[in-house]
């Protein structure tokens, strides 16, 4: 009788069977299928990639004791992952594993031939010649770690969540992790310090760093190609996929929905997603619903404006890296004085040590001034919440806490609204953020808020009014 593959593996699964349960069997076994046997290696497909670790991770002796006694000393196994048909690709396609080149090893040996008709070879879109396939180039910037993403209450939650995800990505229920927050403050690091630690743990796992804008013009490019397939196929083996500035594609239908598809295959198959976006989920616009709602299956962590005390951490951090020693008295100034950007805060250090260098000047508290009225006024249009309050307060004549208070008054309710309606408009906080600055409301509440004034500033001249003398308080 010939030997197949067929006959190699059946005699395998005889002896598998009678070493483990009848459901891991069924699980596990079942939807193996012998494909090729080439002198002693023989090739199964298995349904997935998660479907070869676990066989790997735990049926491994088991595999190499079955095949020894089938093929000799010298048996080999190779895997070959059917991925599932997930997105309206009627042909099979074959995922291809890197070969570990350890002879006797039962780690996945080869790349093999798809099955039968010529499944869509993998296209990388980051094209690097002569690289296999499955060896993607991670995109991160290793200057961006843990270690010099300080720690302090604004990023406490990030922090930790993000620490977590990367000592088990796609192990936590924080899964997808979405990182939101305003400009500069640490979204793109720390996106890219959970990518980095990942790979410092699971050298094996493929992580993809990518921006929202870069992920966009890509899928643009395999449709004008006509390789959109390719395109999803590539970000469907990727084991942890980070997307900077998610908030980008809204109004991009077409992008929505085929990482609606990706984020789905991924999450399916245990794969970790990590997304950033300087928005909350329930603030992000034109992003279709159902992809919203799974931006908050995971944890949604917020990275706020850090205090002072962390202000002034990252400044010395900053300094000390860069060798730089700095009088006490200006890093307060600086730290007292940029609040709202780390970037910024970065920026005028980088510039105050420059002018200084450049001048050979002393870094002196004068300097510093200057230098920080340049990186101020650009911001300086932006008024704060608490401000707002105190500007809407003093103009219906009561006090902040009045305003926060619980009271049904008409007059302070009003008030209130009217509050929120400029924290809305005027700045850039979050509908959850600017409520809970307000007296502890909700997003809805905020919302409400919102509405009610437009239709009220539409509908009643006094209270027209009231908004258009506001408006020109908040602004001029
Ligand atoms: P975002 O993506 O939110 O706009 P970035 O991640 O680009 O912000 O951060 C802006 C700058 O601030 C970067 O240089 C980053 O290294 C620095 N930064 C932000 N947060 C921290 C932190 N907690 N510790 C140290 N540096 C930080
Ligand atoms: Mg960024």
């Amino acid at each position: 009788m010939s030997v197949t593959a067929q006959s190699v593996w059946d005699n395998c699964l005889l002896f598998i069977r009678d070493n483990i349960t009848p459901q891991a069997y069924k699980t596990w076994f079942e939807p193996i299928k012998a494909v090729k046997l080439t002198d002693n290696a023989l090739s199964i497909q298995v349904p997935s990639k998660f479907f070869y670790e676990w066989l790997e991770e735990h049926y491994v002796k088991l595999l190499k004791v079955s095949l020894t006694r089938e093929l000799g000393e010298g048996a080999k196994l190779v895997y070959v992952i059917k991925m599932e048909n997930t997105y309206g690709n009627r042909q099979p396609f074959t995922e291809k594993i890197p070969s570990s080149n350890r002879t006797n090893s039962m780690k996945p040996q080869d790349v093999d031939a798809p099955l039968k008709n010529k499944s869509p070879e993998l296209r990388n879109p980051f094209v690097i010649p002569g690289i296999r396939n499955l060896e993607i180039e991670s995109q991160l910037n290793p200057n961006y770690n843990f270690d010099n993403f300080l720690e302090g209450d604004s990023n406490r939650l990030a922090r930790s969540a993000g620490l977590a995800v990367a000592n088990k990505p796609g192990g936590t229920s924080f899964n997808p992790l979405l990182i939101f927050g305003g400009v500069g403050l640490g979204k793109t690091h720390l996106a890219h310090a959970i990518g980095v630690q990942i790979k410092d743990k699971y050298p094996e796992k493929t992580v993809l760093y990518i921006s929202a804008e870069k992920f966009t013009q890509q899928y643009i490019e395999s449709v004008k190609k006509n390789n959109r397939n390719d395109f999803i196929h590539f970000y469907q083996i990727i084991d942890v996929l980070i997307v900077d500035d998610i908030q980008l594609l809204s109004g991009k239908a077409g992008t929505q929905d085929v990482f609606f598809h990706i984020f789905n295959h991924l999450h399916q198959n245990g794969k970790q997603v990590v997304l950033t976006s300087d928005k909350a989920p329930v603030d992000m616009q034109d992003i279709e619903q159902r992809l919203l709602s799974r931006f908050k299956w995971g944890l949604s962590a917020e990275l706020q404006q850090p205090g002072f005390e962390t202000r002034i951490s990252i400044i010395k951090n900053k300094l000390y890296q860069d060798g730089v020693e700095m009088p006490e008295d200006i890093i307060e100034f600086l730290a007292n004085n940029i609040k709202t950007n780390i970037r910024e805060l970065e920026g005028a250090i980088i510039s105050l040590i420059a002018h200084s260098s450049f001048n050979r000047k002393e870094i002196t508290l004068d300097l510093a001034k200057k230098i920080v009225e340049n990186y101020v006024k650009q911001t300086k249009r932006e008024v704060s919440i608490d401000y707002i309050q105190k500007v809407v307060s003093d103009y219906f004549q009561m006090d902040v806490e009045t305003l926060q208070s619980k009271t049904r008054k008409r007059h302070i309710v009003q008030a209130r609204q009217l509050a929120m309606f400029f924290a809305k408009r005027l700045t850039k906080a979050s509908l959850a953020s600017i409520g809970s600055q307000i007296g502890k409301r909700d997003h809805a509440t905020v919302l409400h808020a919102c509405k009610t004034v437009d239709n009220l500033s539409s509908t009643d001249k006094q209270f027209r009014k009231y908004v258009e003398d506001l408006n020109k308080k908040l602004t001029m």
